[in-house]
């Protein structure tokens, strides 16, 4: 079933219902292929396998979460891309999108099962809470623990999507009152693919699906599940503000001249640094610089364990090994970002590490004393 299905709550004849072009439809793909690190004539074959009725069974369970994730699935920029979305895979079970409810949907998800046993993604959103036998979140008279083991066990692939279904996310924050935690503690023993984020960006999930539905394989894995061709880098290592950094040029106060002029901002709580995520060169919603560090505010952390909604926004962020650049053997022994800053200067005057450092030298600016 799929976009078009009366479920969803969208007639046949509605504006919803135009379907989009070819070309549309090869385009989100191509994308969807390249998110994931693929070729472009692997996202010819996803449009192929997609329109030839080889969609993917996708299972979505949402458990203790805002829903943003599906949100930010559904409502991008792109005009006909959440139709293009649901025309790539067949929804079988969505509570939030189904028109359907009660014994219905209850229904859909056991023929769905039945089905397509052993082939379906099972798409977790949201976290699981444990606490008191998970009765803080119950569907059909099920605690949410026993409908992930259920339909997870029988799953051909399982993706958390988002941080509450990856480790936790917001309802894990201190003092975590049900005991809140991710699918991947819940089915223990079954590899559960994680894409964290608040919320997690849509073609890192589309790429995923689409990799496993085509090919029948996983894009390469870190330690903590998380594909590595969206998590293999810290926000940090790819951040457009980056050059200021590595020249010492950190905002102090929102409205500053720093802030103004885009300046780094380290000194601010942002957590880019220990923060492994594509954001920052995988445009959210598909609109140019609409993200956190894009509009001004620092990196919450949010894809993150034990950083977002645990660590005090302003809190400056842990400086891992290759955050700075290695120039002199010992620079590192100092914490600051104003050392880091200094040493990031320094190295940047000598070997002229990047356009932003090396237009403010050439305008003599005096960076680190007026940050
Ligand atoms: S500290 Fe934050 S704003 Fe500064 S370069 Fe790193 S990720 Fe970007």
């Amino acid at each position: 079933m799929g976009w078009r299905d009366e479920r969803l709550g969208v007639p046949a004849g509605s504006p919803r219902n135009e379907g989009v072009d070819r070309r549309d439809f090869v385009k989100v793909c191509t994308m969807a292929a390249a998110a994931v690190g693929l070729p472009a004539s692997a996202g010819l074959k996803m449009a192929e396998a997609a329109a030839a009725g080889l969609k993917p069974s996708v299972i979505w369970l949402h458990f203790q979460e805002c829903t943003g994730c599906t949100e930010s699935l559904l409502r991008t920029s792109h005009p006909g891309l959440a139709e293009l979305i649901l025309d790539l895979v067949s929804l079988d079970y969505h509570e939030t999108l189904f028109a359907a409810a009660g014994y219905q949907i209850e229904e859909a998800l056991h023929e769905a099962m039945e089905a397509n046993a052993g082939k379906y993604i099972c798409v977790v959103e949201g976290a699981i809470p444990t606490k008191d036998g998970g009765i803080y979140c119950k569907i059909a008279g099920r605690t949410a623990i026993d409908i992930l083991q259920d339909v997870g066990s029988k799953a051909g692939a399982v993706i958390a999507i988002g941080s509450c279904a990856s480790w936790g996310g917001i309802p894990s924050a201190d003092p975590n009152p049900t005991g809140a935690v991710g699918a991947p503690e819940i089915l223990e023993g079954i590899p559960v693919i994680t894409l964290p984020g608040c919320p997690a960006n849509p073609y890192n999930f589309l790429g995923t699906a689409l990799q496993y539905a085509t090919f029948g394989t996983l894009p390469a894995l870190d330690d903590k599940n998380r594909p590595l061709f969206a998590y293999g880098r810290t926000i940090h290592e790819h951040c457009p503000r980056r050059a200021h950094f590595d020249a010492g040029r950190f905002v102090r106060q929102y409205g500053d001249e720093g802030h103004n002029l885009g300046w780094c901002l380290f000194a601010m709580g942002c957590k880019g640094p220990e923060t492994h995520a594509n954001c920052s060169v995988a445009d959210f919603g598909e609109i140019p610089g609409c993200w956190p560090i894009g509009i001004g505010h620092p990196c919450f952390g949010c894809t993150e364990q034990g950083v977002g909604f645990h660590k005090p926004m302003h809190q400056e962020a842990a400086l891992p090994e290759n955050a700075v650049p290695p120039i002199f053997p010992d620079h590192r022994s100092s914490s600051t970002a104003a050392a880091a800053g200094v040493a990031g200067l320094v190295g940047g005057a000598v070997i002229g590490a990047g356009l932003m450092a090396s237009k403010k030298l050439a305008e003599g600016g005096g960076e680190e004393g007026s940050s």
